[in-house]
């Protein structure tokens, strides 16, 4: 077959050459491209809160619209916004940011990809603990900087100790992330384990991207904690990473926001203005309104989470599959490996591919979280979905 196109056209990046892409937006454009040819799906994919928007939000981008609010802004975010964020660091976190330590971006997704791009220089190393979301590697190499990924035990409920973070310690490292409570695993950290951390980063002046998007999404008696609340120096190093994606279920507005020391804010600001400029000022509206809700919209919420997670974990007893207990977030992620072998599947992505297939019940295969033999199972769909969904894994694994 002759070549098409101009064949003297040079490579596109060699940055890309290691850079795989999103398996779960990947997946989450697969299930709307399967449901587009009308096929029913039951998406246990992508963690994507199935509650709608809050009316007072969804009024407040409806009044900027129609306030004409379509210019620019600023590239750190609304003023008022910015505010409204300060007071709920103040007395949600404990945490006391000025309106310059804090940025609007596109999502909590951008702010990291920006914020990762700010701090490291190529060669430096970013620690991530694993089992880990898919994006962190590929945003530490889209800056030229090394992942350096440790493996976390199923004994230590998939939490990366002090000891394990100073055996990871080099002169190129730069930074280590933190993401509790943490998808895939669910695992929270708690205060003592968190401050071991935030000790070591201090005595090595590496920087701590604390990425606490799931903050609300607690069960049990787990708490958490914002590690910049521990000290001045340890609200230093760390970049407070946030957003209402899942709290207020507004994936698709991309709205996120970070604190962290001024310095760190004015690097991410010079990026963010040459990048996105700023986040839709209508979307910023909505957010700003959406923090006016206070806390008991957050609880009723997070009750029918819990509902969920009792759901997806009675299943999984049922059949004997093992997975750490999630004390937060939304996901379980399941050891699958049995079923692998009983099915003859190489992978998880194998498994996954033939659930989807036969089943239509979409699923994120562990290995792209660096969890290799597992599945992971996100419970922020209605239960009736759910219920579904798990009946016909169920029926899926027992005909394998
Ligand atoms: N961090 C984690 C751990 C996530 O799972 C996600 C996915 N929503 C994000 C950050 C990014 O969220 P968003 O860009 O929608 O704010
Ligand atoms: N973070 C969610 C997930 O892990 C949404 C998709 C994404 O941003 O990766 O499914």
């Amino acid at each position: 077959m002759p070549a098409l196109g101009n064949t003297m056209k040079k490579p596109l990046s060699s940055i890309l050459e290691g850079i795989a892409p999103s398996i779960t937006m990947g997946i989450t454009s697969k299930v709307t491209e399967l449901r587009r040819q009308g096929i029913t799906v039951y998406s246990l994919g992508a963690g994507e809160p199935d509650f709608p928007v809050h009316e007072k939000a969804k009024l407040a981008s409806i009044e900027a619209v129609a306030g004409n609010m379509s210019k620019y802004g600023s590239v750190e975010g609304l003023i008022e916004l910015r505010e409204e964020i300060c007071r709920k660091f103040e007395s949600e976190n404990s945490v006391s940011y000025s309106t310059d330590e804090i940025i609007v971006t596109s999502g909590a997704k951008q702010g990291l990809f920006t914020a990762i791009q700010a701090l490291c220089s190529p060669g430096d190393e970013i620690i991530i603990p694993v089992p880990a979301w898919v994006s962190y590697v590929e945003m530490a190499k889209a800056a030229g900087a090394v992942p350096v990924t440790v493996n976390t035990s199923k004994e230590s409920g998939f939490k990366l100790s002090a000891g394990q973070l100073k055996a990871a310690l080099t002169p190129k490292s730069k930074a280590i992330i933190i993401n509790s409570p943490a998808n895939p695993t669910g695992a929270v950290y708690s205060a003592e384990e968190l401050k071991a951390i935030a000790e070591i980063c201090i005595a090595e002046g590496i920087y701590i991207i604390s990425d606490e998007i799931y903050e609300k999404f607690l069960f049990g008696s787990s708490e958490h904690v914002s590690i910049a609340s521990f000290s001045d120096e340890a609200k230093d190093i760390t970049l407070s990473v946030n957003g209402f994606s899942k709290a207020y279920a507004m994936p698709g507005w991309r709205v996120g926001y970070i604190g962290a020391n001024r310095e760190v804010i004015n690097a991410i600001s010079t990026l963010q203005g040459h990048c996105i400029s700023h986040t839709s000022i209508v979307s910023q509206y909505a957010a700003l309104a959406a923090l006016s809700l206070g806390e008991g919209y957050i609880q009723e919420i997070v009750a029918e989470y819990s509902a969920r997670r009792e759901l997806v974990l009675g299943f999984l007893a049922e059949h004997d599959i093992w997975c750490p207990e999630p004390d937060g977030a939304f996901y379980a992620l399941c050891d699958i490996q049995k079923y692998l072998e009983k099915g003859g599947f190489l992978t998880s992505s194998e498994f996954c591919e033939a659930l989807l297939a036969g089943s239509q019940v979409a699923c994120i295969p562990g290995e792209y979280f660096f969890a290799d033999g597992y599945m992971r199972i996100s419970y922020a769909c209605s239960r009736e979905t759910l219920a579904t969904a798990l009946s016909r894994i169920g029926d899926f694994i027992v005909n394998l």
